[in-house]
């Protein structure tokens, strides 16, 4: 089956992809919740309480549901799943996300930097974004407690085709075991930082393990995707700026 092109490069709310949606599996990608501090350079990565209530309120009322990302591999877009990711393991998703979650029913997933356990995003501080606090291993709990799910995104969130390859091995074998380790279950799911990968990367991803591994855009998830570079989505404010209208129409037709 042909997928159509996507309607918007990123995703605020169903209207524009509900025909869309028909011909395969989105995996939203979302990174944090709730208001943003001062200084924010990348504004969009923060979404709203409110309007993450909408977004998942709307799904729900469209007939989707949100399972265990486990049934990412084997999902078809006629059983109307929709799969909730979460990047970095921000500790605002658990203080603006878990209700609206559970009002649903909807599963969703975490993908931790292994190292910064309740530290700060520092892969994004030292190109001048604002600081933001990592949930620590009780607040994880608290995460699995609610009956949502971990995955690996590596030990230090690393472009992984710009370090050596002992140090690609490393982060995606060593962050497997050392979530397994600190929370006593399987981690089956990996998700590359900024996307970052080659042939090699995906190798090594599936020598330590991993039944999936995920990007950060490409589309659908279509019946027969490779199972270690899953296409994702990413979910955003709907921003209404002249000068965001404008990207995102070029985007649309790959003006740019
Ligand atoms: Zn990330």
């Amino acid at each position: 089956m042909k997928v159509p092109p996507q309607p918007l490069p990123t995703y605020s709310g169903l209207t524009p992809f509900r025909n869309w949606f028909r011909h395969g599996t989105p995996v939203l990608m979302y990174h944090k919740l709730g208001p943003r501090p001062p200084g924010v350079r990348l504004k969009g990565l923060y979404v709203g309480e409110r309007l993450f209530r909408k977004q998942i309120r709307e799904l729900a009322e469209a007939g989707f549901s949100g399972p265990n990302y486990d049934q990412v591999i084997s999902t078809r877009p006629e059983q109307k799943q929709v799969f909730i990711t979460f990047d970095d393991g921000f500790e605002n998703v658990l203080r603006h996300g878990l209700k609206p979650l559970a009002d649903h029913g909807f599963k969703a997933m975490q993908f931790l930097v292994a190292d910064q356990l309740g530290r700060t995003n520092d892969w994004e501080t030292c190109e001048g974004e604002a600081e933001e606090r990592l949930m620590d291993t009780e607040q994880i709990r608290d995460w699995i407690a609610a009956g949502h799910e971990i995955g690996a995104h590596t030990l230090t969130h690393p472009r992984l085709t710009r370090v050596s390859e002992s140090q690609a091995r490393e982060e995606i074998a060593a962050s497997k075991r050392k979530l397994e380790d600190l929370f006593g279950r399987p981690i089956r799911h990996f998700c590359y930082p900024y996307g970052d990968h080659n042939d090699r990367t995906v190798e090594l991803v599936r020598d330590a393990g991993y039944e999936t591994a995920c990007l950060v855009s490409g589309g659908l998830v279509v019946p027969g995707a490779d199972p270690l570079r899953l296409n994702r989505i990413m979910a955003r404010y709907a921003s209404r700026s002249p000068k965001s209208l404008l990207r995102q129409l070029k985007a649309r037709w790959n003006w740019a």
